[in-house]
């Protein structure tokens, strides 16, 4: 039910700019490269071999020739299974050239969570590396799947140097792109259930990477003369849009870490003078606390920016000690909102003082709005409530999934993220807890749906619930209370080990709790909250 009380909408305190947002994804990039051709694009951190921009963009464009000849069409999906690597942005390109979509997912996920992706999202070709490839090579020979290995020449598999050494870039088919095509697909359980294929458009990406780095404004983020540490995984797409992309789009380079390692992380932001640092809570905790890091020169660092979980406010003081030239602002995003919603001004040319605490104000060329959960009325400042976004930038919808697409966007086009939030009189919006299910362990998404799916086909409980409890390493753990079929002899340590064989680390069940029934709404839903709050008892 809604009130016929007219919208409150929430905008950006920087007007609105114009969008390219007919241009495909690529072209968009390097709208602008003949300003730093020559410069350097990508560091691989592993062997500071450089990338120059135009050789970037060549190389994807061979790769991009070189999936057409494999195969791989229009509209057809590829899946790129790697840690940050050069690799990864020449396939993440060379499939946008030919309009083709990418789907990332973690390269520790263990074979039956790649053969649900793959299988889920009608993957073509897997872009890996050899150690990967005994998870899927019996599921990718019976479903006539190619593997690409970027290391190894593996028998039966393709190898990267195939679309490098052979192909002619000159020779890209003549595809048409529509700003409503999909380029991007990574995997999120949104609001509730399952993971689920997120489809970026080309205009929403461009969208969203125009309203941190375009316009007159162009210090709101990063700008050519930056280094851009990626350590954090590509295939989230918080470090595919707001630090690869982005920096693409100004002509940054981009440093990438293949894993992060506190000493080399350290390391390698002294010898490449890194200038922008987006982290997450779990790196800001690490450079905390490490006794190593007043070892190094951290001068260059102008700008620290936290996202993908809260950061709490004595973590910021922490890290702001560490960095004596940076300032420390947070960013606010969500897979299916393309993902930015929002972002601290403290970056900008003229920089506005931000709260601590706040995670951004809206982007620009967007609209926000605060509703109340029971009444769906939109609220006015300072009184919190659910966070709603509206623009080009959001996913276009689940992929074969429209139900879960109509709960999650509504008629008028805003996209509920299940977080809970309000603006204060300065624009800034500061999240105080979350509605949704989904349960983040140091930023990555552990989906409840997936592991009480998993519990109950265990022959001895008969039903479970997963809930986030609090832990100050990770943020949050999963923790499971389940329900044993009478008779029952199994223990808190079987079944962890019985989740821990078919799950990555993230998801592992970090407490069991046994419990005579699980409370459950008339309708059959779990009642979560009632769940944490037994943990808060506890
Ligand atoms: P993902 O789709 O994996 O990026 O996860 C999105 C969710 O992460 C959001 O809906 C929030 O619940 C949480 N999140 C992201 N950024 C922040 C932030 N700065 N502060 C608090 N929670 C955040």
């Amino acid at each position: 039910t809604k009130t016929d009380q007219k919208d409150i909408i929430f905008k950006s305190k920087l007007p609105d700019i114009f969008i390219p947002k007919h241009l495909p994804l690529h072209s968009y990039c390097f709208q602008n490269i003949s300003d730093f051709n020559t410069r350097p694009c990508l560091i691989n951190g592993s062997n500071n071999q450089i990338y120059t921009y135009s050789q970037v963009e060549l190389i994807s464009r061979k790769v991009a020739s070189g999936l057409h000849k494999h195969g791989i069409k229009k509209n057809e999906t590829i899946m790129i299974l790697l840690p940050n690597c050069p690799e990864f942005v020449f396939a993440f390109l060379g499939a946008s050239y030919i309009g083709a979509v990418s789907t990332t997912a973690n390269p520790f996920f263990t074979s039956s969570e790649i053969i649900k992706q793959a299988k889920a999202s009608k993957t073509k070709l897997i872009i890996t590396e050899a150690t990967n490839v005994p998870k899927f090579k019996d599921f990718s020979q019976e479903n006539d799947i190619k593997i690409m290995c970027i290391d190894e020449q593996i028998e039966g598999c393709l190898h990267f140097s195939s679309v490098l050494e052979n192909s002619d870039e000159t020779t890209l088919p003549d595809v048409e792109i529509h700003p409503d095509d999909v380029v991007a697909l990574p995997y999120s359980s949104g609001t509730t259930g399952l993971p689920k294929g997120v489809m970026l458009t080309h205009k929403g990406l461009v969208t969203s990477v125009a309203q941190q780095v375009d316009g007159d404004n162009p210090n709101l983020y990063m700008h050519k003369e930056d280094v851009v540490m990626c350590t954090l995984p590509l295939f989230h797409i918080y470090s595919m849009n707001s630090i690869l992309l982005c920096g693409l789009r100004v002509g940054a380079t981009i440093l990438l870490m293949h894993k992060f390692e506190i000493v080399t992380f350290l390391e390698l932001i002294q010898r490449f003078k890194v200038t922008i640092g987006p982290f997450v809570p779990p790196i800001v905790l690490a450079i905390a606390k490490s006794p190593v890091v007043d070892q190094f020169d951290l001068s260059s660092v102008r700008t620290v920016m936290s996202g993908a979980a809260p950061l709490g406010k004595e973590l910021e003081d922490a890290v702001r000690a560490k960095f004596p030239n940076a300032k420390l602002g947070q960013g606010y995003g969500m897979t299916e909102a393309g993902p930015v919603l929002a972002m601290c001004l403290a970056f900008a040319k003229e920089p506005f003082p931000i709260k601590s605490g706040a995670c951004g104000t809206v982007v620009r060329n967007a609209h926000m709005k605060i509703v109340d959960v029971e009444t769906g009325a939109s609220l006015p400042r300072n009184q919190s409530g659910e966070i709603c976004i509206r623009g080009d930038q959001i996913m276009k919808g689940y992929l074969n999934d429209p139900e879960a697409t109509e709960r999650t966007i509504d008629k008028e086009g805003w996209l509920h993220t299940g977080d809970i939030g309000y603006i204060d009189d300065d624009d800034e919006l500061f999240i105080v807890d979350r509605l949704k299910e989904l349960i983040k362990y140091k930023g990555f998404q552990v989906a409840p749906a997936e592991l009480e799916a998993l519990l109950v086909t265990h022959p001895q409980i008969s039903d479970a619930a997963v809930v986030p409890m609090k832990d100050e390493g990770a943020g949050e753990v999963p923790v499971a209370f389940v329900v044993t079929s009478s008779g029952f002899t199994t223990t808190e340590d079987e079944i962890k080990k019985f989740v821990s064989k078919q799950v990555i680390f993230y998801k592992r069940i970090n407490r069991v709790f046994f419990v005579d029934s699980i409370p459950k709404s008339p309708s059959g839903k779990i009642l979560r909250k009632d769940l944490r709050a037994k943990l808060a008892d506890m």
